[in-house]
């Protein structure tokens, strides 16, 4: 078989890296490229680099925005005393659509994984700290992955977090056993939501 042209085999291994992407999509995907109308890549080539230009973190949530303060950190409509913790940015718009849930949000930005190497330091713990020394929140919602890790890191943070006068609740109950959010319809989310029950640490 001969050699692909060096540009084409760089590309499909740059694609590769790519979540969700397996060698057999990086060569179809980088073939399909490199055949297609000189524009239409340009066009992609700068609507990637524009994204990750103009995307950042949200300085208080952690979720993705143009702009810190973020949209659902700056609505001042929604109920700042309720902050409901998730796993990743992409959470949030899970959430979003249940439209049961009026508070606020905080992204750690993973979970606890030992064997992954994910330690509680590289989460977005300390930034939720903070948040609460601020004062004006009365109500923790866990919403992480009801897989081990994510118990283990609801357990930990239900610890952690442990203070007077903070409620510390988790839903779950209802979710598909082993799953991300993403993975669970808008009645569901809401279900889980409005059955979120306190956890004792
Ligand atoms: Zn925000």
């Amino acid at each position: 078989m001969a050699a692909l042209p060096e540009p084409i085999a760089l590309l499909i291994n740059a694609l590769s890296q790519l979540p969700g992407v397996g060698p057999r999509s990086a060569e179809r995907i980088a073939l399909h490229l490199v055949q297609a109308e000189t524009g239409a890549v340009r066009q992609l080539a700068e609507a990637i680099l524009h994204a990750r230009e103009r995307v950042r973190f949200c300085d208080p949530c952690g979720a993705l925005t143009e702009q810190s303060p973020c949209a659902i950190c700056a609505d001042r409509r929604r109920d700042g005393s309720l902050v409901c913790v998730v796993e990743r940015p992409v959470d949030i718009l899970s959430l979003e659509k249940s439209r049961a849930f009026g508070g606020q949000y905080h992204v750690l930005g993973g979970r606890i994984s030992p064997l992954g190497g994910v330690e509680p330091e590289d989460l977005r713990i300390a930034e939720l700290e903070t948040r609460l020394a601020g004062g004006g929140i009365k109500e923790i919602v866990l919403a992480l992955g009801t897989d081990v890790e994510g118990e283990a890191t609801g357990y930990y943070l239900a610890k952690r977090l442990a203070r007077p006068g903070l409620r510390i609740t988790r839903i779950g109950y209802g979710l598909p056993a082993g799953t991300g959010l993403e993975f669970a319809d808008e009645l569901t989310l809401s279900h889980a939501l409005e059955g979120r029950r306190e956890m004792q640490p």
